[in-house]
């Protein structure tokens, strides 16, 4: 048995790859499989238009917000944000939490001006609380990252936005894990390869109001109020990655909703951290407890000598029992623990108690 603890691509829930499985060779009784199929046909339609609706009705999208299916991942969308948003003022402010956020602002930094709301951080371990951001009143817009996955940082509140700026947050590696009220947001993006499905989508979630601010040289692709107009279907679409989320959305309806999902993440998350707090030191999480990560727990092993020795032997030791792709992100080393939604509570006891013997027996 294998229990994958990947930060994304992630696992992916088995009912869902079952049913994938199943439908493989006949999609809805067509004959063919979705990955064979236009993607003007009548058949193909239904399958993003039920992923659509389904995602309205899960997140309570407002029917003034426009669900646009993209591609070019999260990082087209560092690009796509600014093309299509900057042009108001030529100025945006960054709220630099984690190595995404900073990506982001340096991809912004190509098309126009960047003020980084925060002061720049050495390691990633907070949110500073927003009555020490900077912001600044002709910026086109507010962007964040709602949870950090390289540094297992989540936002524990969304900002408040008094002065209509629009707010665009970054959603990838904690969507539909938490309810999330949309009419704060002028924009919300997620690549699916953590929640939701396959890489190879992103969903765009965006208030009508800000379509058609693009810039002149936006590239089509990119360009909201294109892909809009042609809903999602300016060029071919990744209809296999499509359809995939589709049945993801489904399975999450099955399973409580967001709601359902929300408690598993508190519970999941709880049972890892709880051990790391209990381990008087042998394990250490350098995050803020108020903003640490119900979806990426980053974690140390050990005392800063042996370190990376102690690390190499329980990865070994959790891939001998079947736990795999625990190992920290190469620009902070360590161990991660991702715990997405399809990731169940078992799976995350077998680890919290893995974690409990491996530290008993290594004092
Ligand atoms: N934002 C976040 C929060 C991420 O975790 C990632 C990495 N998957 C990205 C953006 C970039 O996504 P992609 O690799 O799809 O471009």
């Amino acid at each position: 048995m294998v229990i994958n603890f990947a930060a994304g691509p992630a696992k992916l829930p088995e009912e869902v790859l079952k049913e994938a499985q199943e439908n493989l060779l006949n999609c809805n009784g067509t004959g063919i499989s979705v990955m064979e199929m236009s993607h003007r046909s009548s058949n193909y339609a239904k399958i993003q238009e039920t992923a659509i609706n389904d995602l309205r009705e899960l997140l309570n999208i407002p029917s003034n917000y426009k669900i646009l299916l993209m591609q070019g991942g999260g990082t087209g969308q560092f690009a796509a944000v600014c093309f299509n948003l900057i042009g108001r003022t030529g100025i945006a402010d960054y709220v630099v939490t984690g190595s995404w956020s900073a990506k982001a602002a340096k991809e912004a930094e190509q098309y126009g001006k960047v003020n980084l709301v925060i002061p720049k951080a050495a390691k990633y371990t907070t949110v500073p609380t927003q009555d020490t951001w900077k912001l600044d009143p002709n910026a086109s817009y507010i962007y964040y990252c709602d949870n950090e996955t390289v540094d297992g940082v989540e936002f524990d509140f969304v900002p408040e936005i008094t002065n209509g700026v629009p707010l665009v947050c970054d959603m990838s590696s904690n969507f539909l894990s938490r309810p999330v009220d949309v009419t704060k947001f002028g924009l919300i993006f997620a690549g699916a390869q953590k929640n939701i499905g396959p890489a190879g989508v992103t969903v765009v979630i965006i208030r009508e109001d800000l379509i058609g601010q693009h810039i002149k040289q936006t590239p089509s692709v990119l360009n909201f109020a294109l892909m809009d107009k042609n809903a999602s279907l300016l060029n071919t679409p990744p209809t296999f990655c499509i359809y995939l989320m589709g049945l993801v959305f489904k399975w999450i309806k099955r399973n409580g909703g967001i709601a359902g999902m929300e408690k598993t993440a508190a519970a999941k998350s709880k049972l890892i951290y709880d051990v790391i707090e209990q381990s008087n030191g042998f394990y250490s999480c350098p995050v803020e407890k108020r903003v640490r990560s119900r979806m990426n727990v980053p974690f140390r092993i050990g005392s800063s000598e042996g370190v990376d020795a102690l690390e190499k032997e329980f990865l070994a030791k959790a891939e001998s029992q079947g736990m795999i792709q625990l190992k920290g992100h190469r620009s902070v080393g360590g161990i991660r623990a991702s715990l997405y939604n399809a990731i169940t509570v078992a799976e995350t006891e077998q680890l919290a108690k893995l974690l409990k013997e491996f530290a008993q027996n290594n004092k």
